[in-house]
């Protein structure tokens, strides 16, 4: 058996080290236990600091440690989908972010669980250490989510999680490249198992999540998983449409009955502000959608390899 840890690393020089021992000692001594072969591969996603120089040191000593550096930064999906896109051959591949507030201890009850024949072995966890504002803002951004979304995304599920070979080639064949994969790893399905954990606070480093990069991935989340929001203004165009119908047969009758009424002044800024408001919000809806075909049609590479120590596409 074959199973290969994969590593999003972006300027994560002062943890490198640190996630890279942890790993080891974890792997080393479960694939004795166990009896599989295990590799670490590395995705350096353009870092600007001393990252890829670190992983292309450790690689001489230990012949375990893959990896693969991007041309530029090109963001973790597509760190994500370049480490699956070359784990084809793998029997399970594992998911964990570089600055071990994912808990590597998990890794030997999630290769447990995929060998008892579980295809996903998802890690949550809960929210204990984090931040209160960002609390809300997740909480409301996953009841918001579902109501949209086909596919159920529950809160505290991440990108660490174990994957088998045939989950890993269903997600690999979904080439989209606006890729949100909360939602397209839920969509693959097969069996799914998950395991919990204490949050942790980030040891090392900083987060590259800013307050509005969250907004940004929560918006991502509801358009590129379905076509509600365009049929939620279908819905708001019919409703305005009845009452200004409405409205208009009662202005008509009352015309017809006393005559024309000047003052109206109200009703027409309310009729500009709030059709323009309504008509605004939907081409902007509408042109997140073209803008989304636009990207899908030119069907760039997900990322640019610069360096790698890996074949098998
Ligand atoms: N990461 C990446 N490319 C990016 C941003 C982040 O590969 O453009 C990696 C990062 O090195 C880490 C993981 O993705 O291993 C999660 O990033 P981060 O810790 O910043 O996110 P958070 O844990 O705050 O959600
Ligand atoms: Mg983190």
């Amino acid at each position: 058996m074959e199973i290969r840890v994969i590593v999003p690393c972006f300027n994560e020089e002062d943890i490198f080290e640190s996630t890279c021992s942890e790993l080891t000692k974890i792997l080393d001594k479960d694939s004795i236990i166990k009896k599989y072969t295990y590799d670490i591969l590395f995705i350096d996603d353009g870092s600007s600091d001393k990252t890829l120089d670190i992983i292309m040191a450790k690689t001489k000593f230990n012949k375990r440690i893959k990896y693969i550096s991007f041309s530029k930064n090109f963001g973790k999906e597509a760190a994500m989908y370049a480490g699956l896109t070359h784990s084809k051959d793998k029997d399970a591949v594992i998911i964990i972010d570089a600055d071990l507030q994912h808990p590597p201890e998990l890794i030997p009850i999630m290769i447990e669980k995929f060998i008892r024949g579980t295809d996903q072995v998802i890690a949550k966890r809960d929210r204990k250490n984090e931040n209160f504002l960002r609390k809300i803002t997740t909480k409301t951004y996953y009841k918001l989510i579902n109501k949209f979304v086909d596919v159920p995304i529950t809160d505290g599920i991440g990108d660490f999680r174990l994957l088998s070979q045939r989950v890993v080639h269903a997600i690999v064949s979904m080439t989209e490249s606006q890729r949100f994969s909360k939602g397209i790893f839920s969509w693959v399905g097969f069996k799914q198992e998950i395991i919990e954990y204490e949050n942790k606070t980030r040891v090392a480093g900083q987060s590259k999540w800013s307050f509005k990069k969250l907004i940004d991935y929560g918006v991502d989340g509801v358009i590129s998983f379905n076509n509600k929001p365009l049929r939620l203004l279908l819905y708001i165009g019919l409703l305005v449409c009845f009452f200004s119908i409405i409205y208009i047969l009662i202005t008509f009758i009352n015309i017809m009955l006393y005559g024309i009424n000047l003052p109206g002044y109200f009703t027409i800024i309310f009729a500009i502000l709030f059709l323009g408001g309504i008509q605004l919000i939907s081409i902007s809806i509408i042109g997140e959608y073209v803008g989304r075909i636009y990207y899908e049609v030119k069907a760039r590479p997900h990322y640019l390899i610069k360096k790698c120590n890996v074949d098998n596409e």
